[in-house]
């Protein structure tokens, strides 16, 4: 009776998963899965809620009894919801060699270890997709290998420089490769001292010229100053011998 339209794999679980093959009652009749979140309408049907909504949009009727069906009155089973989440499942990875079961409930945790998983290499740059179990081996080769060297000096190394390295080499390099930075960050401190005590050796021979033009001009002062007295004085005391010699 399901709409085809509508019974897309996004609803229930996958029935080939589960261990022993599902009761009929577990099963969506939308998506003919395994019931995901079940919910429970008005005339007591029972979908997976995403299979119901979905249908719901484009008729308001039960797929099963075409009883009218409001989307406001469908109620979420969470006991049924826990029992499903207690069934056994084989793992999805199965195909590819692994032969776990576990509880639905505990696929995301089995996934998240499943030697099995299909995983991207852990290293930047790398695009290989490997079963988990893999990834030692490919590390071992992978070009894009970098890791941090394991006695602590610091240096990142590839597989290519993975075997010259030598700590002690790679410090010593480092450690000169500083002081010449250093010596050359002196040289060029000094040059600029050298050109700031220039700088300052002239200005120190312009303050003193200043000083001495400004000591010549007082000495001119002066002496104009005791010339003018002088000639006053002269004036001064020959006008009165004149006088009194008329
Ligand atoms: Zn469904
Ligand atoms: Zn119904
Ligand atoms: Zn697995
Ligand atoms: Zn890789
Ligand atoms: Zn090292």
């Amino acid at each position: 009776m399901a709409d085809p339209d509508v019974s897309t794999q996004s609803g229930g679980y996958d029935v080939e998963l589960f261990v022993d093959p599902p009761d009929y009652d577990l099963i969506c009749t939308i998506c003919q899965g395994v019931l995901r979140c079940p919910v429970r309408s008005a005339c007591h049907h029972i979908f997976c809620k995403k299979c119901i909504l979905q249908w719901l949009k484009r008729q308001e009727t039960c797929p099963c009894c075409r009883k009218p069906v409001n989307p406001n009155l469908i109620f979420v089973m969470f006991k049924l919801s826990k029992s499903i989440g207690r069934m056994k499942i084989k793992c999805k990875n199965e195909i590819r060699g692994c032969s776990d079961s576990f509880a639905l409930s505990e696929q995301y945790c089995h996934s998240m270890s499943c030697q099995y998983e299909l995983v991207p290499c852990r290293y930047r740059g790398c695009r290989a997709q490997l079963l988990r179990r893999d990834l030692d081996t490919h590390a071992r080769h992978c070009e894009h290998w970098r890791e941090p060297c394991h006695m602590g000096c610091g240096t990142i190394l590839t597989h290519h420089t993975q075997a010259q390295h030598n700590c002690y080499k790679q410090l010593r390099q480092e450690y000169e490769a500083r002081q010449q930075n250093h010596r050359t960050i002196a040289a060029a401190l000094q040059r600029k001292m050298k050109r700031m005590q220039c700088t300052m050796a002239h200005m120190r021979r312009q303050i003193r010229l200043i000083c001495e033009s400004l000591e010549v001009m007082d000495d001119l002062h002066e002496v104009e100053e005791e010339d003018l007295g002088e000639s006053s004085g002269s004036s001064s005391g020959t006008t009165p011998s004149n006088s009194s010699n008329s």
